[in-house]
């Protein structure tokens, strides 16, 4: 039987997820509004804080620039249910994995679940690479602060990135 799990302050209880957001195939903009668009809708859910929208060059790979933003959400899902409800978005979006850091259409990543510590086959929180990622840290310490320790920004700095500007809603 599937393991049911409920966020810490129990079944119904929102939690602020933060979802990282990027794209560098079609029109990537318009996916990432279109993600947040669907992440909006979702029963109970609330979107609390939009990053910036940012350009950046592919980290580990080739193809064309990234856009990339983080949002805040609070949401009653369960973490494994907002992983799925995440992927729903991104196989809407036509999402496919051709390899390992290709080029993509939409890429929804759980980046932070409240304060949970999450080690599973499937789901890893915090993301166990946002602290490499220039793409995530400047958007998530523009909207968290809090969240991003100022010595990790610091040593991504060589990354490529450039903030476009405020793009939601
Ligand atoms: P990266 O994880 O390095 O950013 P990616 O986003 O390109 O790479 P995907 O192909 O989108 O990787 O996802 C591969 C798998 O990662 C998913 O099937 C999912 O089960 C797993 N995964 C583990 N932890 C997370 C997380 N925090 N957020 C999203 N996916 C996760
Ligand atoms: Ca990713
Ligand atoms: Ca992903």
């Amino acid at each position: 039987m599937a393991a049911v799990s409920f966020p810490a302050g129990g079944p119904g209880t929102p939690v602020s997820a933060w979802i990282g957001l990027g794209a560098n195939l079609g029109d990537a903009r318009a996916a990432l509004l279109g993600a947040l668009d669907a992440m909006a809708r979702w029963p109970g859910s609330r979107l609390l804080r939009v990053s910036s929208l940012y350009r950046s060059a592919p980290v580990d790979a080739g193809g064309p620039d990234y856009w990339n933003a983080v949002a805040e959400l609070a949401t009653p899902l369960a973490a494994i249910d907002l992983l799925h409800a995440l992927q729903a978005i991104e196989q809407a979006a036509g999402r496919e994995r051709p390899y390992r850091n290709a080029p993509r259409t939409l890429d929804l990543d759980v980046l932070l679940y409240g304060d949970e510590r999450i080690d599973t086959p499937e789901l890893t929180v915090p993301h166990p690479r946002m602290g490499e990622r220039a793409f995530v840290l400047q958007p998530l310490a523009e909207i968290a602060p809090g969240r991003v320790e100022p010595a990790r920004l610091a040593a991504v700095q060589s990354q490529r990135i450039e903030r476009l500007g405020p793009f939601w809603p």
